[in-house]
């Protein structure tokens, strides 16, 4: 059956410009035309008005772990289902399950509750692309509040049986590793965006994996090298590490983790200033904690994951030494990074839809508001408030209103 919906929109931000009085006509949940809101409409056609609002196109989430109180690495569709659901709430429309460290037991666990949930999409869940394959290719001595004990450098044997499954869509590993340019060689012949990240690589290593086909290092700042680490392990001269090879590679993309607890305002606007918009994507890298009361969590799987702590506002270690991830949604991403920088509506959109979507190779089908794309929206207020969230053109049900899940292992109010 075939159904014809139209958005009346006050304002409507396109990937490069914001557009007044529009109407977007969408077709079988595709955007089939964005034209004058004038002249009358068929009856046929069921008009939602959203003109007091800002439309936008559904957020995209290139690396998020948890969210509702489950953790993708729980490897249940059951807590697939519930992080999907969670991040739906806060305007993320497309999301790429991302796993931490772990055993490979753990990891196919989780692959294949991913699959289940892909195959058959609830209608109240952000839908899943791909999978970002993050741990457990880390460096040692980068691991950051992941499980050391998951941690390993890149086995053919065992990355080889992921890309087979066909849905890992992005993939890591620490570039200074053994066989780190053998995994980039064959993450980038399955299509993936090739990412580095929780590694101490130099400047010279990094080049060695653009040549195989890195282009992309995962949450800048954190757990990545500096001049000063790479001191540590090199000695002198002093060398250049992961920041200055992304800034000076133009086809380098970052993503950053913009929740104002991880990286200060200042950083936030030079990282977009020196990458601009289409190289830098925003993202949550969220834990299980979102939409969580303050307590003691696991950060990876339930049954073995390392704990955090999260005051509601950020995750942090225990002994309170470092972050552990961030506690939000994509929709408070947007609104810090607007508060924090320069970047007009249409970039700071760019950052959290289009950009993330071309990285990751899904710019066909979602992350902005343009002809023949699927018509997944978020309806905000002026104060940048997630008011609606559409997915194919359906308003998500109200019943996924904020449901905070009280329950399960791996979660311990304090
Ligand atoms: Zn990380
Ligand atoms: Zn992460």
């Amino acid at each position: 059956m075939s159904s014809t919906i139209c958005f009346r929109a006050g304002r409507l931000v396109l990937s490069d410009r914001i557009v007044d009085d529009r109407r977007l006509i969408v077709e079988n949940g595709r955007i089939a035309a964005i034209e004058a809101d004038r002249g009358r409409l068929p009856r046929s056609i069921q008009v939602i008005d959203v003109k007091n609002s800002l439309l936008t196109p559904g957020l995209v989430d290139i690396h998020v772990h948890g969210g509702g109180g489950g953790d993708f690495m729980d490897g249940t569709a059951d807590a697939v289902r519930t992080v999907c659901r969670t991040h739906l709430r806060h305007g993320t429309t497309t999301i790429f399950p991302t796993t931490t460290t772990g055993s490979p037991e753990q990891l196919r666990a989780m692959f294949v509750a991913c699959r289940e949930v892909m195959d058959h999409p609830g209608s109240d869940e952000a839908r899943i692309a791909g999978i970002h394959l993050y741990g457990p290719y880390f460096a040692p001595d980068k691991v950051g509040c992941h499980a050391l004990d998951g941690c390993r450098p890149p086995d053919p044997a065992e990355y080889r049986a992921y890309f087979d499954t066909g849905l890992v869509r992005i993939a890591t590993c620490a570039a200074e590793l053994p066989g780190a340019t053998q995994f980039y060689r064959l993450a980038k012949r399955a299509g993936c965006l090739v990412t580095c990240g929780h590694s101490n690589s130099t400047y010279q290593e990094m080049a060695a994996g653009f040549r195989a086909g890195l282009r992309h290092v995962d949450h800048f700042w954190c757990v990545m090298s500096s001049v000063d680490s790479l001191r540590a392990r090199c000695g002198t001269p002093m060398q250049a590490g992961m920041e200055q090879f992304v800034l000076l590679e133009p086809e380098m993309s970052t993503e950053v983790i913009a929740d104002g607890c991880h990286l200060s305002p200042e950083l936030l606007n030079f990282a977009y200033r020196m990458k601009g918009p289409a190289r830098l994507c925003l993202v949550t890298d969220a834990s299980r904690a979102v939409d969580m009361p303050p307590g003691q969590y696991r950060f990876g799987p339930e049954s073995d994951g390392s704990w955090f702590v999260s005051d509601g506002d950020v995750g942090r270690v225990p002994d309170g030494s470092a972050l552990a991830s961030s506690v939000a949604g994509m929709d408070r991403m947007v609104r810090h990074m607007h508060r924090a920088t320069d970047a007009p509506l249409p970039d700071l959109f760019r950052m959290a839809s289009l950009t993330p979507a071309e990285r990751a190779g899904v710019d066909q089908d979602v992350g902005s508001i343009a002809i023949g794309k699927r018509a997944d929206l978020v309806v905000w207020s002026s104060r940048l408030q997630v008011r609606q969230v559409y997915q194919s053109g359906h308003l998500v049900p109200s019943s996924s209103k904020r449901q905070p899940r009280s329950t399960s292992s791996g979660v311990s109010p304090v």
